[in-house]
């Protein structure tokens, strides 16, 4: 498998036909996954944090997300098969995730947006579940509590939209406690899916 450095990132390239065979895998095996995306922003951000950097290393696939890490790849010489990106992603996953009919739980985002992006879910996608949903402006004091009601309610999917790299590090540091087998860092995607 190719993994393609930027920035002391090591970016996986793969189109998205080889991100579904991944997820399909990953659906067979035990254990929890996960997924990062890397814009030109959080690469900048990793070069000056080495802990966000290394979560970004860890994780299980760290895809390009937008045009200007494209553009880095195809002036390096290493151009990307696909972008990752919220538009052109995340309807694929979305289908996935719909034949699957797996439940997922929305973290992230102003009050009300990932209810918004819920319902908008539940219309595109049939066959898709939401487990839960809370945005992603709790104190530090009530993260057990949020940790807890996640955990209960078992979803197959968390998308965490609250940034980087806040997400980022939140998601490495309560992982095991969430017991959740693919969580996954959006950014911005909620406000985009929302509106
Ligand atoms: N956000 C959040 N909690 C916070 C800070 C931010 O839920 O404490 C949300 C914010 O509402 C927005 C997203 O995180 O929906 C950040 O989007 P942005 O495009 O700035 O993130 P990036 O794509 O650069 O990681």
């Amino acid at each position: 498998e190719a993994r393609w450095p930027l920035l002391g990132l090591w970016l996986d390239n793969l189109d998205h036909g080889e991100i579904l065979r991944q997820l399909a895998d990953w659906a067979q095996q035990a254990g929890q996954r996960r997924i990062a995306f890397v814009n030109p922003h959080c690469a900048n951000l990793a070069t000056h944090h080495a802990r966000y950097r290394s979560i970004l290393n860890r994780a299980d696939l760290l895809l390009p997300d937008g045009s200007g890490v494209l553009l880095a790849g195809r002036l390096l010489g290493t151009p990307m098969k696909a972008n990752s990106n919220g538009t052109d992603l995340f309807p694929v996953l979305c289908r996935h995730w719909q034949q699957q009919g797996a439940r997922l739980y929305l973290l992230g985002g102003q009050e009300g947006v990932a209810d918004a992006v819920a319902a908008r879910l539940l219309l595109e996608y049939p066959g898709i579940h939401v487990a839960g949903c809370r945005d992603g402006y709790f104190k530090d004091v009530d993260t057990p509590h949020v940790v807890t009601e996640i955990r209960k309610a078992a979803p197959d999917v968390l998308l965490v939209a609250m940034g980087a790299p806040l997400q980022d590090l939140w998601l490495a540091e309560h992982a095991d406690a969430l017991g959740v087998p693919l969580v996954i860092g959006v950014g911005g995607l909620f406000d985009f899916y929302s509106g």
